[in-house]
């Protein structure tokens, strides 16, 4: 038939009107290359390759004139039987769409050259699968006919509600999350993103954030956390790929208070040379969880400087109580040392008997008591004055205690009174020491009048009491002052040898 049309010297335009398909293509199927020429067959074939889908209505009887294989593979349309309008067609494929591909056709009838798109049409299969077709109608201006153009964008559509269900679902996802999730242009320093949360800690909202561009850094980071925040940056910057990194920085919220904040950053996009556009980054408000910390930090030093006070008043208590107990160890030698002479008390006396008691008990030990008197001390008071008497008392301790050995004992028992315990075996061995000590006090050079006492020695025998064996001193004494005094008497009336 183009070869008819073709001899008979039809221009492109007839037969674009004959063949019912657009001009372009009837010219570039005549010219298609210098010498080449082609077929009317070819012309169909070439139609049938095309991946979009062409549709030619003759718009005096609304019929098809030609339906490409694309046209019909979109609308899952087998065979196309003629005759057969575009409401036919569309019946056929989607009956729910019909209507507006019908009213679509009717507004391109208006005019010539109209233009009517329709960018969303699904159409239904019988096995129920669809596709979604954009459909582009034109009227030929030089012709009585409107050309259909067919494009299966069932893919892009699906790409497309993917991404929108994709994009709802992160919008859900990053209002739902109490963390804060944003995203930094690291080209120019704003901050491009910010969830609900971000708003919440920071005060402002994303849209504010945004507008902030360059200035977001120093107005919301506290300005002692800057240099750390960009180190921070640069950190990210040089981190490699799918990795993180953490930091702890303060931000100034809205109201002027501080927050801290614990964040994790990593590189979302990166340029052509790899170098990193954008971070992504999740963070939280940890200033209750800090605040709880330090204060813990404050208790912990707070008990430790506690510990401390104690330790010293454990020390200070440890001195005062060494203190205490050197007082009283020398309150206690004090309350058993008599003033005067220096030597042990009546008390000391006392406490040292009852050892040598008890020595003797165990069988360790045999001693015997000597009971000391001067003599007329009374006289020497008056003649010389009691200063002086005391001087003697002295004295006669001194004497005392250098005539005696080292394992007996001598005490003030009070007054002008004195006692001795001699470790002796027997009365012989206790009358030797008596003896001596007497003799010492006589040849001792007294400096006002010679002083002589008188002494009273009892041997200490099994089951004898401390006062009963006192009382045979003592009455040993009596006899011996009662003799004539400066001398010493044994017990039961014996005499010195
Ligand atoms: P006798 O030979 O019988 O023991 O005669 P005496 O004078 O020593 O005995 P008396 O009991 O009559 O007198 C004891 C005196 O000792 C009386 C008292 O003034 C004196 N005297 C007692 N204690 C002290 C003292 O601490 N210092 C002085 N200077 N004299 C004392
Ligand atoms: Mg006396
Ligand atoms: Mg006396």
């Amino acid at each position: 038939m183009l070869q008819d049309l073709l001899s008979q010297g039809a221009s492109p335009d007839e037969i674009s009107v004959k063949l019912g398909i657009p001009v372009s293509l009837v010219n570039r199927a005549l010219a298609p290359e210098v010498g080449e020429w082609v077929e009317e067959s070819s012309l169909k074939s070439l139609l049938n390759a095309l991946p979009s889908g062409v549709v030619v209505i003759d718009t005096r009887n609304g019929l098809l004139k030609l339906a490409n294989h694309a046209a019909l593979k979109f609308l899952d349309v087998g065979v196309c039987y003629s005759p057969m309008s575009i409401r036919n067609l569309f019946e056929r494929a989607c009956g729910g769409c019909r209507d507006s591909v019908q009213a679509a056709y009717s507004s391109v009838l208006e005019k010539p050259g109209k233009i009517v798109v329709l960018d969303r049409v699904n159409v239904h299969d019988a096995h129920g699968s669809g596709r979604i077709l954009w459909l582009h109608l034109q009227q030929c201006s030089h012709s009585a006919c409107v050309i259909m153009t067919i494009r299966d964008m069932t893919e892009m559509w699906h790409v497309r509600d993917e991404l929108d269900a994709a994009r709802h679902l992160f919008a859900q996802f990053s209002e739902a999350v109490p963390s804060s999730i944003y995203l930094f242009n690291l080209d120019n320093g704003s901050n491009i993103y910010a969830n609900p949360a971000t708003e919440r800690i920071l005060g402002y909202t994303a849209e504010e954030i945004r507008a902030m561009g360059a200035k977001f850094l120093p107005t919301v980071i506290h300005e002692d956390d800057h240099e750390t925040a960009i180190a921070h940056q640069q950190r990210i910057a040089e981190l490699p790929h799918g990795e993180s990194a953490e930091i702890q920085y303060r931000v100034i919220h809205r109201d002027g208070g501080v927050r801290w904040i614990s964040g994790r950053d990593t590189v979302f996009e990166r340029d052509h040379n790899g170098n990193a556009t954008k971070i992504l980054g999740v963070c939280e408000d940890i200033t209750e969880k800090r605040m709880q910390e330090e204060q813990l930090e404050r208790y912990v030093l707070e008990a430790h400087e506690a510990q401390i006070e104690l330790e010293e008043s454990k020390y200070l208590l440890e001195q005062f109580n060494e203190e205490l107990n050197l007082k009283n160890s020398l309150l206690a030698e004090l309350t058993i040392t008599d003033a005067l002479t220096s030597i042990p008390n009546r008390r000391g006396f006392e406490a040292n008997l009852l050892r040598w008691f008890n020595r003797a008990l165990e069988g360790s030990l045999t001693f015997g008591l000597v009971v000391i008197d001067v003599d007329h001390f009374k006289r020497f008071n008056d003649d010389f004055g009691h200063k002086k008497g005391d001087e003697v008392l002295q004295g006669v301790a001194r004497v005392l205690k250098q005539r005696i050995r080292g394992k007996d004992f001598v005490a003030r028992y009070g007054g002008e009174e004195f006692v001795c315990l001699f470790a002796v075996r027997d009365e012989k061995e206790l009358m030797l020491a008596a003896e001596g000590v007497r003799t010492a006090i006589e040849l001792e050079n007294w400096p006002d009048r010679p002083v002589t006492i008188s002494l009273g020695a009892a041997m200490h025998s099994t089951g004898i009491s401390e006062q009963a064996l006192f009382e045979k001193a003592d009455g040993a004494l009596y006899e011996a002052k009662s003799a004539g005094r400066n001398q010493v008497k044994l017990t039961n009336g014996k005499a010195a040898a």
